[in-house]
């Protein structure tokens, strides 16, 4: 049989690190190394501020590193040693080529697969835990078996990885399932159940569930598909609502009452971001296509097409508001990364709204409590084209220690990302510092809109119309002229 004592995974990201420390945590008996070829990933694995925000990640971490938890860039000596080897690398949407914007790009995983077979020197258990299109375990087989040395035999399996960010240590302590595809051979089934025994540690088994190796694949996909379909389901009805009077939360309120909706993942917001949704969506789009459905493939983009409706519709909306124009006003957006307690902002819908306020010569102030200044200049430069100059950028964007700075002497607050201290602040305080008529546009749906407009606000949310009376909003400052 396969005894698994030492864990290979390649790829020390939001999904390698993680999720092998929580391996490593929940089994002292299994020697887990991680590897990367980003040395300054692996320095900060090893160092006291790890490369990701996560919470809880520090305390697990900390109780194992250089135990039976190791971060190093020493590739090919981690696969020598290891029988399992996680494959954990990104995949992200192609941007050349065939499939370019949607297809998901198989080149670091494909690159895993040939160091793998031209390293090895005894039998693998090949885990791929990166999300990939239906069939790519073939492909990284074929490679496998097309370098072997005598004696050797791979095993590929699936084994998607569910955990969100932001939650990713709780997830991974108590998962809803986990999910194993494998052969359906004997030598197939063993590699499912050695991979099953090491989860086994902690997860109970009724909550491991094994298939065949396409069923894995494509659950990942539907898994995520399923779930941006819910946001763009509800961001949808909040269109509708800011155009006749219903209230979005009300309508999710009332929907998730069915116990067969469910009340999760119904929050109408600026759309979701983070480095999986919509990649995986377009992989299952791109892959509807490949496989000639293409009625498929369109009812999944519309999914994609929706999310990007719902980030320029709040942009129009808050230049709308702001009389027309934001040029050369100042607008306070709160929160940059793509979902609250995490640093990530992969796809974060912040990043859109300030592109669409920047290219209209908006000045913004952003505050973000965990991303650094240097990510955030460096996601708005993304599209060079909105800066004429080099320095416009630094002319238009200051980054700020806190809210209150950022909200000082700007026209319009922005909540872009739902983070708990948002909710908590001097909403007193900060109306006295901006200038007036002071604008709110809540993007997260998580203030209190009626203890604004008391305050003086104008207060703008998703799905739900407050200040229906822009001529009241037109008049205040100049009611002395009239
Ligand atoms: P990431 O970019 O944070 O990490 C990937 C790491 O792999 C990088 O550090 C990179 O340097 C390294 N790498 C790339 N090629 C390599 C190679 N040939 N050898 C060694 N290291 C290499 O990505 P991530 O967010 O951890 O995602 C990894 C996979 O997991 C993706 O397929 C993603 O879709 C999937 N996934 C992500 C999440 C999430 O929340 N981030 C959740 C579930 C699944």
């Amino acid at each position: 049989g396969m005894s698994v004592k030492k864990i290979c995974c390649i790829g020390a990201g939001y999904v390698g690190g993680p999720t092998c420390s929580v391996i490593a945590y929940k089994c002292p008996e299994l020697q887990v190394t991680v590897v990367d070829v980003n040395p300054q990933r692996i320095a900060q694995w090893n160092s006291d501020e790890l490369p990701i925000f996560e919470p809880s990640l520090d305390e697990v971490v900390k109780s194992c590193r250089g135990r039976n938890l190791f971060f190093s860039t020493d590739v090919d000596q981690a696969i020598l040693e290891a029988e399992l080897i996680f494959i954990s690398v990104n995949t992200p949407t192609k941007n050349y080529g065939l499939g370019k914007g949607r297809a998901a790009d198989l080149k670091f995983v494909e690159s895993c697969a040939r160091r793998i077979a031209e390293i090895a020197k005894s039998s693998k258990i090949v885990v791929e835990k990166s999300t990939v299109p239906v069939k790519a375990a073939e492909s990284i087989t074929n490679i496998l078996k097309a370098n072997v040395k005598p004696g050797i035999k791979y095993q590929v399996l699936s084994n998607p990885e569910f955990l969100a960010e932001g939650t990713a240590i709780g997830d991974l302590l108590n998962p809803d399932r986990v999910l194993i595809g494998g052969e359906q051979t004997s030598e197939g089934q063993e590699a499912v159940s050695a991979l099953g025994w090491v989860y086994q540690h902690w997860v109970p088994r009724e909550k491991i569930i094994t298939m065949n190796t396409w069923s894995s694949e494509l659950s990942k996909l539907a898994a995520n598909a399923f779930l941006a379909q819910r946001i763009s389901s509800i961001n949808a009805m909040s269109a509708i609502c800011e155009v006749t009077g219903a209230d979005v939360s009300e309508v999710a309120h009332a929907i998730g009452t069915d116990s067969r909706i469910g009340n999760k993942f119904l929050k109408a917001s600026i759309g979701f971001g983070g480095s999986c949704f919509q990649k995986d969506v377009l992989n299952l789009v791109y892959l509807c296509e490949c496989l000639n459905l293409p009625e498929v493939a369109a009812y999944w983009q519309k999914v994609v097409d929706i999310n990007d409706y719902q980030r320029r519709r709040f942009s129009n909306q808050i230049i709308q508001r702001l009389f027309n124009t934001v040029t050369s006003k100042t607008i306070a957006i709160l929160g940059f990364a793509f979902k609250k307690d995490t640093g990530d902002t992969r796809e974060s819908s912040a990043i859109y709204i300030c592109q669409h306020l920047l290219e209209e010569g908006a000045h913004i102030n952003i505050y973000d409590p965990k991303v650094k200044k240097e990510q955030i200049l460096k996601d708005l430069s993304s599209r060079p084209e909105i800066f004429d100059s080099p320095d416009r950028l630094n002319e238009l964007v200051t980054i700020c220690p806190d809210a209150y700075t950022a909200a000082a002497d700007s026209h319009a607050l922005v909540i872009c990302t739902e983070w708990d201290e948002f909710a908590n602040l001097d909403y007193k305080k900060i109306y006295s510092h901006m200038l007036k008529p002071a604008f709110v546009f809540d993007g997260r749906l998580i203030l209190d809109h009626n203890s604004l407009l008391d305050l003086g606000f104008h207060v703008e949310v998703i799905g739900k119309r407050l200040t229906r009376d822009i001529s009241r909003v037109v008049r205040t400052p100049a009611a002395g002229s009239t």
